[in-house]
């Protein structure tokens, strides 16, 4: 084992190998620190420092140096701002800095960057910044009465439907929003869990085949819009370890304009599929990747169309999901909170591996759960312990990329926004809505949910069982590439620099 210090970025690697290129940046020339005298770690030292300090004054720098708020390209998808209501506070840029974790200069590389995360948008003090808004689009696609328009519903949605109109019983908030979602014209409802069992079982049998043949680990998930531009961006050196799958919402679009129209013989022309959860960055995603779902509506929206629709809660029958796609096992709700979708994937693992289910007491992992930015456990089945860590914003990471320490583990699941899609940047806006209390409250509720499911096992999912049976044939199949393979493209050249 040597330690290599890159003479560029001075990214430290420990490795078995030569290697010909920093995997931080590509440089190709390199000390192994062994080799070098004391002189010259001194003056490495010193012009790390300088560095680190250069590094600091750079932190997103605007042209117009008195403006302390952050710039939006016009073709931003997910943000707006309304230059009459900014005061140019510097909230949203401080939010940016620290927890988006974004750094760039613009003398440098002309458009402003962003993830389409909203955490700004949470906290600007003055409404200024938005994200942008599709519903009303939506709404006339539904009275025009031509296309088939499916709403794919996601937990943390029905969550605050809830916790607004006070709703105690978090199953009697589900169905009931379901039941909004028949009045205002959706002719199918789904919930995006399906697609977070789908985007479980696929990464499930990624991981072990990984494992099995000790390459491209630890397996990084996937399923954070916000997260794979920012990898595509900062860390092009990781986009071989993303795990191949597209996020749940693409793969459950995927099987319904598939799967879903054939069985039921529609013309897939005719589907309009509308995401429906507290993440904002799918809008641009969704754009910057030309994917297949039609619009992405953020709970916001979907209140604003209660509004608009007139839609008095006490006159609104309980509902449930469609079928086809509709049923969900408790580890599809866990993916709304981060480390959810870890501990689905562990649950199947586990079975793959030991060939019985975890024991009631084991399947709850609580040290993947909490407020803690990194936090990770160690699971053992019968031939392997397995490591798994998940982090929860971007600074976070940055500490696990550090020196290497992220090869310690088997799987990392990254969510850009603290406490996961629970706390999306198109969540409701309420007093303290994305405080920490607020956050614990919502996934507390999330895990209630998935403790409450008949089924907790993503592999005794019946209706998945199906699809795989009849259309999808494994895991990994040609069948299931074809469809969720995503693609994931070295963005670097957007900071500016080579
Ligand atoms: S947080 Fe809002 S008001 Fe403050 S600078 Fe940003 S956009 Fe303007
Ligand atoms: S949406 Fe996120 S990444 Fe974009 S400007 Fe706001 S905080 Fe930064």
């Amino acid at each position: 084992m040597k330690e290599y210090l890159c003479d560029s970025c001075r990214f430290k690697i420990e490795l078995e190998e030569n290697i010909s290129k920093c995997p931080k940046c590509g440089s190709d020339s390199f000390h192994v620190v062994e080799d070098i005298a004391n002189n010259e770690i001194d003056a490495i030292i010193e012009s790390m420092l300088e560095e680190a300090k250069e590094e600091k004054k750079s932190r997103i720098i605007n042209k117009n140096e008195n403006d302390k708020c952050i710039l939006l390209s016009d073709d931003n998808y997910s943000i707006e701002k309304n230059n009459d209501k900014c005061i140019n506070c510097g909230q949203c840029k401080k939010v940016c800095e620290n927890i988006a974790n974004l750094t760039y200069d613009l003398n440098i590389c002309n458009n402003p960057i962003c993830t389409g995360c909203g955490q700004c948008v949470l906290s600007c003090p003055t409404k200024a910044l938005s994200i942008k808004s599709e519903y009303r689009k939506v709404k006339q696609i539904m009275d025009a009465n031509e296309k088939i328009v499916i709403a794919i519903l996601s937990p943390s949605v029905f969550l605050t439907i809830g916790k607004i109109y006070n709703i105690d019983d978090i199953s009697v908030a589900e169905k009931k929003t379901i039941g909004i979602l028949r009045k205002i014209g959706f002719d199918y409802i789904f919930s995006s869990s399906f697609g977070s069992d789908l985007l479980s079982f696929e990464e499930s049998f990624e991981l072990i085949e990984r494992i099995s043949k000790k390459e491209k680990l630890p397996l990084f998930t996937s399923s954070c819009p916000s997260w794979i531009k920012y990898a595509e961006i900062y860390h092009p050196e990781l986009l071989n370890n993303l795990s191949y799958c597209k996020t749940p919402i693409e793969m459950e679009d995927e099987i319904i304009k598939n799967y879903f129209c054939e069985k039921k013989g529609f013309d897939r022309k005719r589907i309009v599929t509308v995401s429906i959860s507290n993440c904002s960055a799918y809008k641009l995603y969704g754009k910057e990747k030309n994917v297949n779902t039609d619009y992405f509506i953020t709970t916001n929206e979907l209140l604003l169309l209660i509004k608009d629709e007139d839609i008095d809660l006490k006159t609104i029958d309980s509902s449930n999901y469609d079928s086809i796609v509709g049923e969900i096992s408790g580890s599809g709700y866990l993916s709304s909170v981060s480390g959810g979708q870890t501990e689905s994937i562990i649950r199947t693992v586990y079975r793959v591996i030991n060939k019985k289910d975890l024991a009631k007491d084991e399947i709850d992992i609580y040290e993947l759960r909490g407020n803690e930015d990194i936090r990770e456990a160690t699971i053992n089945t019968n031939s392997l312990k397995l490591k798994v860590a998940v982090v929860t914003d971007m600074k976070s990471l940055e500490k696990l990329l550090e020196n290497s320490l992220y090869k310690q583990y088997h799987l990392i699941e990254v969510s850009f926004c603290k406490g996961g899609c629970i706390n999306g940047g198109g969540q409701a806006i309420y007093e303290n809505c994305n405080n920490i209390e607020n956050i614990k409250d919502l996934s507390e509720k999330i895990y209630l949910l998935d403790k409450n499911s008949k089924n907790r096992f993503v592999y005794n999912n019946k209706e998945l069982k199906e699809i795989y049976k009849k259309y999808l044939e494994n895991p990994g199949s040609n069948n299931s590439k074809k469809i969720f393979q995503s693609n994931f493209e070295n963005k670097k050249v957007l900071l500016g620099k080579e």
